[in-house]
């Protein structure tokens, strides 16, 4: 039951999967949703092309202190999995600099209890939502698999197993064997491996948006095809957002829209440190080798995600901006990091390859909740390398506060305030 029995009319700025997954909850508990975007649902950001691992366990943000120890070398290495242009070091500095201030110890246990405060339940939510919009057969259960080439290299990310352990996950550290056991094809350069279990995965990240959009539409929900300019205040309140085609009026406006997010509040006097890091994938249909689920070279920082029609080599970091064109040679990378792995895997160094923006805050925490200083207005965005996983949470989490009912969450560590 609605707490007011007039329903809310609420408008979703963006149809990635945060905002589809909000709007299909939101419609779901009663309200009058529309979703704006310019692109058809799930295409039009990085919630199309994703390596579809949902992993709940993914508590430690990337501002780690063994992480940054590694971030020297590979900025000076143009073929690394992190790269920022010559170009846009000035842009990106100041949010690297916070990035470096986020790998603090107090600042990573803030993080990791936010993660895992929005995390812990994913895997159950996204089967009750695949599950909800008829596609159960996207979530797969079969674990996720890290692989190291010795004992010694994966001591650098120890920390971060350590985190996932203490909040609970189940963390299996395999040899040899119990890598081949799990995974026979992969190269014997790889002796140590770190399997997950419990980890679920998305055997198509578009499919999935696509279902959440459809089930939403068939509930009543509304998708328009806009580019919204600007949000509409009046004395303190969201009254709706201006498109380029038209004003959309509602009650509440929730801001989901990816990378592009904070420049819609930041006319507001949300200063927002939102920057893209822009990822690649390469999808090969034919490429001989099986496996059962995604697997991670720990070295090289990419997935490996047998999709429902494609394998998926997924991954690299490169700053950039919203703006920038792809660069075809990062992509091209990603064959290197596939066949470090997989050295028989087939291949012609010419499938098309796609680029999507990751919408990635310097403490790894999205936004999620009330603009304090404005009413109606929600968050929803920066879910960083983690945001198809923290889809259906956030939907969970962040539905009950629009609607007026009782908080179930504290939303206070994922305030945006907390970048004043
Ligand atoms: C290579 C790569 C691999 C990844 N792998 C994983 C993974 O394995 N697991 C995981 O959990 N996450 C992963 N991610 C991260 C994940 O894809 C993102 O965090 C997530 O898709 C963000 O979803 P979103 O809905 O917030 O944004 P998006 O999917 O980017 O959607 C934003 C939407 O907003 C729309 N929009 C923009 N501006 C406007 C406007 N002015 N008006 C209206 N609409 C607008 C855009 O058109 C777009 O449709 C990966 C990302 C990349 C790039």
């Amino acid at each position: 039951m609605m707490a007011d029995a007039t329903p809310r009319r609420v408008l979703v700025i963006g149809a990635g999967i945060v905002g589809l997954a909000l709007a299909f909850r939101l419609r779901r508990e009663g309200a009058e949703v529309a979703v704006v975007d310019p692109e058809p649902p799930g295409k039009g950001g990085a919630s199309f092309g994703n390596a579809g691992a949902i992993s709940a366990s993914s508590v430690a943000p990337l501002a780690m202190p063994g992480m940054l120890k590694q971030v020297p070398r590979m900025l000076l290495d143009p073929s690394a999995p992190l790269h920022v242009p010559a170009a846009y070091w000035l842009r990106a500095m100041p949010w690297l600099l916070r990035f470096v201030a986020s790998a603090r110890p107090a600042q990573v246990a803030r993080a990791a209890a936010a993660l895992d405060q929005l995390q812990h339940l994913a895997t159950e939510q996204h089967i009750d939502l695949a599950r909800e919009v008829g596609a159960p057969e996207l979530i797969r259960m079969t674990g996720n698999l890290y692989l190291y080439r010795s004992r010694e290299q994966m001591r650098k990310d120890d920390a971060a197993w350590d985190l996932r352990r203490a909040y609970g996950a189940r963390v299996e550290v395999l040899d040899r064997n119990g890598i081949v056991e799990l995974e026979p094809e992969a190269a014997p350069a790889y002796q140590v491996g770190v399997f997950l279990p419990d980890h679920a995965w998305c055997a198509s990240p578009a499919r999935y948006a696509h279902a959440v959009a459809s089930a939403f539409l068939q509930g009543g929900g509304e998708i328009r095809r806009d580019r919204i300019k600007a949000l509409v205040v009046t004395a303190g309140r969201v009254t709706g957002a201006q498109g380029d085609a038209q004003l959309h009026r509602a009650d509440e406006v929730v801001v989901a829209a990816g990378a592009w997010s904070a420049k819609l509040v930041a006319p507001l006097g949300y200063r927002i440190p939102l920057e893209t890091q822009r990822g690649y994938h390469v999808n090969l249909v034919d490429p001989g080798i099986a496996i059962r689920r995604p697997v991670v070279p720990a070295d090289r920082k990419v997935f490996i995600t047998p999709m429902e029609t494609a394998l998926r080599v997924a991954g690299t970091v490169e700053f950039g901006g919203l703006d920038r064109a792809p660069d075809e040679h990062r992509a091209r990378l990603l064959y290197d990091d596939l066949a470090a792995v997989f050295p028989q895997a087939r291949f012609t160094r010419k499938e098309p390859f796609w680029m999507g923006h990751r919408p990635c805050l310097p403490d790894s925490v999205p936004v999620i909740g009330p603009a304090q200083r404005i009413g109606g207005l929600w968050f929803a965005f920066g879910h960083g390398h983690l945001g198809l996983t923290g889809s259906a949470p956030t939907a969970r989490m962040l539905a009950p506060a629009i609607l007026g009912r009782p908080a179930n969450q504290d939303l206070a560590p994922f305030a945006a305030e907390r970048f004043a």
